[in-house]
């Protein structure tokens, strides 16, 4: 891909790119405090949400149209430039009629690639630069997907933002972060810029910090943070929101690595292998579940728990296979036996219940 840069006219060159603002411009008096603060602090992208996708209706759903001449406000007054998210042709349109300077494609509609056409096609001829923010499903291929269909309409000016995944499960993120994914983007397209989004991974404001400072490791070129001007009391996502201060308290904390050689830095690759890691954590916990209903299979069928000729056969195949994929066969003779004994200790569990 042919890609220009996102910076706009004026910008310095310098990681991270910051873009910040509520995530929703929900009074005038909201946006232009928030914008005021933000402005003083040296934030020069103002984003805003106009039209929130809501997971559930009865939420805010944005102010729409009334909000645009306070991000016009902001413009004119402070100087920054502005930002919002377009989910449809006619948001296009809209923003576009309203000297918006950049544009963000939303999770729920990267998802959709009706969606995404259709924006597509209502930004031919337009160069302003426009960020894709990851599908929630962890679907790198959709999201590659929806970055082409914007760069067949002629965008050059392109960015992507890492905001992370959906998951049932919502203990520590509230999006997955799942950094292989965004890591596995940059090895594909190696010149479009990657912004990560810590507070819709987080989704607490505590973990603002912290998945900055991940993103900032791993070389990523910027950084989407939701401010406002009075957290607690936002209309959306009110416990991720951090005020101008303590944004840019958080800006200043980071450490900000060089790369002084080639490839990706030493902290990157680390971070890959504690991910690889934990997915590998995850393979044998999902193994052991599929052994345990097996050792049910077995119990209720009478059948014995060892059946030696079907575990050879294992042993060799995988064997053999690690052999090709140019790892050592007794290494993998080790793991597979470690592992298989922890399946048996699994399926005697099942029997003596
Ligand atoms: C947002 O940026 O406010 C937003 C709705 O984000 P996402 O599409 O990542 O959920
Ligand atoms: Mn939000």
């Amino acid at each position: 891909m042919e890609l220009e840069s996102i910076l706009l006219p004026g910008m310095e060159d310098k990681r991270p790119l910051i873009i910040a603002g509520p995530c929703s411009a929900e009074t005038e008096e909201q946006v232009m405090e928030t914008a005021r603060s933000l402005a003083a602090r040296g934030v020069k992208i103002f984003r805003a949400g106009v039209w929130k996708p809501r997971t559930k209706p009865g939420g805010f759903e944005g102010n729409g149209s009334i909000a645009f001449p306070w991000l016009k406000r902001v413009k004119a007054e402070l100087g920054m430039y502005i930002s919002t998210e377009v989910a449809t042709a006619a948001h296009v349109r809209e923003a576009l009629a309203n000297d918006i300077d950049m544009i963000w494609i939303g999770a729920r509609t990267s998802a959709n690639p009706f969606a995404v056409q259709e924006i597509a096609d209502a930004l031919e001829g337009v160069d302003i630069p426009v960020l894709i923010k990851n599908p929630v499903n962890p679907d790198l291929d959709l999201w590659i997907g929806a970055v082409e269909r914007i760069y067949n309409a002629g965008i050059r000016k392109i960015g992507a933002i890492h905001r992370g995944f959906s998951s049932y499960d919502k203990k520590i993120y509230r999006n997955l972060p799942q950094w292989h994914i965004p890591i596995e983007l940059h090895r594909q397209i190696p010149n479009l810029p990657i912004i990560c989004d810590p507070s819709h991974i987080g989704g607490k404001r505590e973990l603002i910090a912290p998945i900055s400072q991940q993103a900032m490791d791993l070389n990523f070129d910027g950084l989407i943070v939701e401010s406002h001007c009075n957290p607690e009391k936002a209309w959306s996502d009110a416990s991720q929101q951090v005020t101008p201060e303590v944004l840019d308290f958080i800006l200043n904390t980071l450490v900000i690595r060089d790369i002084t050689q080639t490839t990706e830095s030493l902290s990157a690759l680390r971070r890959q292998i504690d991910d690889l890691d934990n997915s590998l954590l995850e393979l044998l916990a999902r193994r052991m579940r599929v052994s345990r209903e097996i050792g049910q299979y077995k119990k209720e069928h009478n059948m014995p728990i060892l059946q030696a000729q079907r575990y050879d056969e294992i042993l060799q195949k995988r064997i053999s296979q690690a052999e090709q994929m140019g790892m050592d066969t007794e290494f993998m003779k080790t793991v597979l036996v470690a592992i298989h004994e922890e399946s048996v200790r699994h399926q005697q569990e099942i029997m003596k219940d």
